[in-house]
Order: C-alpha cells, then sequence, then structure tokens
C-alpha cells in the first residue's frame, strides 16, 4: 500500500476472481464461463465494428437497449445495459445502499457483494443458508432492509422458486431487492415479470455464461425506470461509455442469435445431469444445482486436495477456503468430452488412494 492511499480503503479485501491462466493448456471449470464460442453472427459484427474503434460508444446503448427489452419482454425504459453484471451491481449498492439503507444477503454467495458493501462504506449482515445450503426465504420477509440474493446461488447452484422471490419482494416495499439472475438461463425461474408489479425490485443478469460473452462484458439491470433512472446518475457519474463499440455491437448480434445461445444452454443442462449421475456414482455428494456447475463434496478427500490434483493433471476447478464450504468444490460444466476428461481424471484420483 502507498501512503497515498486513502483511509477509507485501507482495510478493504478485493475480490479474488478465479484464475485465468496465461496458457490454454488447462481444461477450465473454474470461472463458470461458457465452452461454447460465440455466434458467426456475434464475431463477424467484432470484425466490422473493430473498424470503428476511433469513435466513442453510444452512451445511450440505444440499438442494443432496444433488442434487450424486446428479448426480454419490457420497456426500454426499464433496461440499463452495464460493463458486466458486476458494474450494474456496483451501481446498484451505490445507488440505493448507505449507512441509513444496509444491505442483507447469505453467508454463502457471491463472493463480490461483500466487497462492494465495503467499497461503498456500507454495513451489511450475512444471513447463514439453512443446513443444506438453501436460501431460507422467509429470513428474507419483512427483513426491512436492502437485500441481493443471487438466483440460482453461487456457488451452491441452488434457486428459488418465484413464489418465494415475489414474497421477499412483497413483503420488503420500502427497501430495494436485488435478484442477480447470472445462471438464470440453465433451469432457473426469472423475476423479470414481476418488475412491472414491483417499483423495489431491480432484476441483474449477465451476457457472460449462458450467452458466451465472459470476455465482452456485458451485464445489463432491469427494473421500475425510476430504479433505472438512479443507477443511469450513477452511470453517467462514473463512466458513460461504460460500454464499448465491440461489445454493443457484438450483444445485438448475440440477441439475435438467441436460439443459438438457449440452444447450448440445453446442452450444459443435459452434461449437468451426467456429469452429476457419474459423480454419485462415485460417492459425491451434489447439491441440486440448476446453474451451468455443481458443487460436490467426496466423503473421502478433501476439496482442496481434488483441486490440486486435478490441477497437477491440467484441469481447473474452483475451491474456496471459507471453512463452511472448504470440502466442497465448484465445477463448471463444460461439453461433455470436458466433462468426460474430468470425471474420468476424478475417478482415478480416487482409485489412486
Ligand atoms: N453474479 C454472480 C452470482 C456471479 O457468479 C458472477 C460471475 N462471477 C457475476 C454476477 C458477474 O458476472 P459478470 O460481471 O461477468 O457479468
Amino acid at each position: 500500500m502507498s501512503r497515498f492511499f486513502s483511509s477509507k480503503y485501507s482495510n478493504l479485501e478485493a475480490y479474488v476472481p478465479g484464475e485465468q491462466p496465461k496458457n490454454m493448456k488447462y481444461i477450465k471449470l473454474n470461472t463458470n464461463e461458457s465452452p461454447f464460442p460465440p455466434s458467426q453472427g456475434a464475431l463477424e459484427a467484432a470484425r466490422l465494428e473493430a473498424g470503428r474503434l476511433q469513435l466513442y460508444s453510444d452512451p445511450e446503448c440505444t440499438v442494443l437497449t432496444e433488442k434487450a427489452a424486446e428479448v426480454f419482454g419490457v420497456s426500454k425504459e426499464c433496461v440499463l445495459m452495464t460493463n458486466g453484471s458486476d458494474e450494474i451491481l456496483n451501481f446498484a449498492f451505490m445507488a440505493f445502499c448507505d449507512k441509513e439503507h444496509p444491505i442483507v444477503f447469505p453467508d454463502i454467495t457471491y463472493g463480490f457483494y461483500p466487497v462492494f458493501a465495503e467499497l461503498n462504506g456500507i454495513p451489511y449482515k450475512e444471513i447463514p443458508l439453512k443446513d443444506d445450503f438453501s436460501v431460507d426465504y422467509k429470513d428474507y420477509v419483512s427483513v426491512n432492509k436492502n437485500i441481493v440474493i443471487a438466483n440460482p446461488n453461487a456457488p451452491t447452484g441452488m434457486a428459488l422458486p418465484l413464489w418465494q422471490i415475489e414474497e421477499i419482494v412483497k413483503s420488503n416495499p420500502d427497501n430495494v431487492v436485488i435478484i442477480d439472475e447470472a445462471y438464470v438461463d440453465f433451469g432457473g425461474e426469472s423475476a423479470i415479470c414481476l418488475t412491472e408489479k414491483y417499483d423495489n425490485l431491480l432484476v441483474t443478469g449477465t451476457f457472460s455464461k449462458s450467452r458466451s460473452l465472459a470476455g465482452a462484458r456485458l451485464g445489463f439491470g432491469i427494473g421500475n425506470k425510476s430504479l433505472i433512472c438512479d443507477l443511469n446518475t450513477i452511470k453517467y457519474s462514473t463512466n458513460p461509455y461504460n460500454i464499448n463499440r465491440m461489445t454493443m455491437a457484438v450483444g445485438c448480434a448475440v440477441l439475435d442469435d438467441n436460439e443459438y445461445y438457449m440452444n447450448n444452454c440445453k446442452t450444459i443442462i443435459e452434461n449437468r445431469e451426467y456429469t452429476v449421475k457419474n459423480l454419485q456414482a462415485m460417492g459425491f455428494y451434489v447439491l441440486p444445482s440448476v446453474a451451468n456447475f455443481v458443487f460436490a463434496k467426496h466423503p473421502e478427500i478433501s476439496g482442496e486436495e481434488l483441486y490440486l490434483k486435478l490441477k497437477e493433471r491440467g484441469i481447473l476447478i474452483r475451491h474456496f477456503t471459507k471453512e463452511k464450504i472448504k470440502d466442497f468444490n465448484r465445477i463448471t460444466i463444460g461439453t461433455k468430452d470436458m466433462m468426460d476428461e474430468f470425471l474420468l481424471n476424478v475417478s482415478e484420483i480416487i482409485k489412486e488412494r
């Protein structure tokens, strides 16, 4: 730390992203990316737009916002496109939370939430998951604080049904409820349909997982237009050109090719069920996931040992050191070939012991 670093950040523990190896020798099952490349239309859009990079991007993100509104079935005033969903989440923490408006979220969830809270000086409370690692929606009913819930949750992959989300939103009318739907396309129920009815609901989403654009950085928020207006105030006060031209063009092409991406999700779901079955056959306890990853532990091998042994063999999965989940690993679902390679190596590692 330099002697110039503001004391307001001196205790900040930054978010630690999953490993991004510089070579491609690993089978990457550690950061929930799609194993499928962007569609041809998306590649062509990127190529064409690259020739216009001397110009700023459209700060209003007009064409992409209109397309997204159409695909998600809302009006364009209810959508804000951002640089990944991390950006809309940070905007929401900045816009709606402060010392008088603290936030609550599960104790086991996306590791960025406490970082956004710390970064912005927002008091927060972590609510323990139930023993089966599910979120108990009753813990959030009438809690009278701002709320953020990843649904499906990460790293568990478990989801709340829409009616429970509605109970949470309905019972906290004077607080903002953020539902982070980064993984919804792999089997969850989206709450976007509730955003017209409730002015305190913000749904966030990303093109990083189901739409193969993790490297392009594209996310969004959908909510009542007054919430979106506040979020725009934050955007124009931090980075008006938050989405670069290539990503904007690629995002439009991706929405035009929606069927390709939704079919890829179906394949991932099949591969997930295949992986779960095979892990269970090897003695793993696997949480019931509706995401593009599974969270699993084995009675005989520690989470850390399995992670390290797989890494030696060129396969990356994600291990977390937090006490409550240190026996587990989070395994991203890839192609069938990737999962076969993973399963073969896991079975060899177990046999070797
Ligand atoms: N929410 C959750 C629950 C996530 O796991 C992630 C991915 N790390 C994000 C949001 C952010 O994804 P991105 O910024 O790539 O849209």
